[in-house]
């Protein structure tokens, strides 16, 4: 009965009794989404939506395998593990031999916030040591000790203050962070070491200050701080400081894992580097809750070693085991790897095409079914086209193309869309996007955007779209 609620009705309820703090899409006017199959979703009416956001229902919406062992295994039994079951052991073993030794020892969670929590409390146990590096711009998880390190949450106006054991690097991004290509006139592998020297000097003055680094916790490719690519050889560089230092390497797969990176399994791969504790979460699931820290022996026996045993109600219970195995086949069996690897190297290139034809697109960059295009009033000073980057956002969701967009500046447009993504696909999202930016060319009037975007429109995306496109239509 609640599909035929009317929508209306959806939304009062919604804002009398769930917390208004709680994030919802294109809040003016919000989309009710019933059902999904593979890369669409559909609203109450029936209209069809390109999800290009969703790397959560990574194998794609619904896909009736991982239904099916969901729903049997949830009808022989679902129980916590202190019973033995194979979907868990199966599961743990399988995960191993994607990661390269000595990533061998498995704990079973319910979300990429439980895994990163989990991971920074193997680290302090391991190393006793308290420092923690971050990114800029980083997020990490909801709970109160990932805010703790995700400055995407603890840098905002009315965000808690920064704990004085974290420490934030800046984030590698080359094209508008610290040091920039090409206008530091480095090579790739030269703006590597630069950025990874700054988490070197947060090192050396841990190990002076206080016998040295708990942890550095990164993702492998930083999708919160605006779908950032680090130049090659930087977490090369960063582990051996962090190593120096003493402190373990956590790297967070919760979004990029899972192949979406097309050429790898794991996204830390492409930088050749091994991490001491690597975490995934959401598309582990398919959109089920399960989510997992992997680590090496020794860590594992620093945590057993403290006596205090680990348990978690619904971590590996048989149903989320036998889900996340069944998400390992169709990865598997569909060859989505090699699929992200093909349809993000299309997309990725068509995207580029955009950038001959628009002044607005200042940088694209990805890798596989991730990927960033980032928009920019002015190509010379980069500087970020943040009105125009959320009238895109909307106009697309007028196409019936979902897209997002983040970054400090919320002006990278974002899609990591599920891995069936097709080239066809891929086709209708850059011409659609094509387009869009077409509209804005010429008529662009970026002071005048700038000034449409007051705080209280900010909430506001409908009104948002509306007004900037009258101010299109009147320029
Ligand atoms: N790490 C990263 C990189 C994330 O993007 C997220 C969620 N957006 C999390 C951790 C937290 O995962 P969850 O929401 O499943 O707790």
């Amino acid at each position: 009965y609640l599909q035929s609620m009317p929508k209306s009705e959806t939304i009062r309820i919604r804002e009398k009794h769930v917390g208004a703090a709680c994030q919802l899409f294109f809040r003016s006017s919000p989309l009710k989404i019933v059902r999904g199959i593979a890369q669409y979703m559909y609203d109450e009416t029936g209209e069809r939506y390109l999800d290009c956001i969703n790397n959560v229902a990574h194998v794609g919406h619904c896909h009736p395998h991982v239904v099916e062992a969901g729903r049997n295994q949830m009808s022989l039994i679902s129980t916590n593990n202190r019973y033995l079951h194979d979907e868990l052991v199966i599961l743990a073993e399988r995960l191993v031999k994607t990661l390269p030794e000595p990533l061998s020892v498995c704990f079973f969670v319910n979300s990429g916030s439980e895994a990163n929590d989990l991971a920074l409390r193997l680290a302090r146990i391991h190393t006793k040591n308290k420092d923690v590096i971050t990114l800029d711009h980083a997020y990490h998880g909801h709970l109160t000790s990932m805010i703790d390190v995700s400055p995407y949450k603890f840098n905002l106006p009315g965000g808690p203050e920064k704990p004085e054991w974290v420490h934030v690097a800046p984030v590698p991004d080359v094209y508008r962070g610290k040091y920039v290509y090409p206008n530091d006139s480095l090579n790739e592998e030269e703006l590597g070491k630069l950025y990874a020297s700054e988490v070197g000097k947060i090192c050396k003055e841990s190990k002076r200050k206080n016998g040295g680094v708990c942890a550095f916790i990164a993702e492998s490719l930083q999708s919160c701080g605006g779908q950032i690519i680090p130049p090659e050889g930087y977490f090369k560089e960063v582990y051996q400081h962090v190593r120096e230092a003493d402190g373990v390497c956590i790297a967070d797969e919760v979004q990029v894992g899972f192949g979406r990176v097309g050429t790898h399994m794991w996204a830390f791969e492409t930088q050749d580097v091994i991490p001491d504790i690597v975490t995934m979460g959401k598309p582990m699931g398919n959109g089920h809750p399960v989510a997992a820290v992997v680590t090496t022996p020794e860590i594992a026996k620093s945590f057993a070693d403290t006596g205090v045993e680990y348990f978690n109600t619904y971590g590996g219970n048989p149903v989320s085991c036998a889900i996340a195995n069944a998400v390992l086949d169709v990865i598997e069996e569909e060859r989505l790897m090699e699929r992200a690897h093909r349809v993000g190297n299309h997309l990725l290139s068509r995207c580029e095409q955009l950038k001959h034809k628009h002044s607005l697109v200042g940088d694209v960059r990805g890798k596989g079914l991730f990927v960033g295009v980032e928009l920019v009033t002015d190509r010379e000073t980069r500087t970020p086209a943040t009105a125009e980057a959320k009238h895109v956002v909307n106009r697309m969701r007028e196409e019936k193309i979902l897209i997002s967009r983040d970054g400090p500046d919320s002006n990278v447009l974002k899609f990591k869309p599920p891995m069936v993504f097709s080239t066809q696909d891929a086709d209708r999202l850059v011409d659609t996007l094509d387009r869009v930016l077409a509209e804005l060319d010429g008529t662009r009037t970026s002071i005048k955007l700038q000034v449409l975007v007051t705080p209280l429109e900010e909430n506001n995306d409908a009104s948002i779209s509306a007004s900037v496109q009258q101010s299109i239509k009147s320029t």
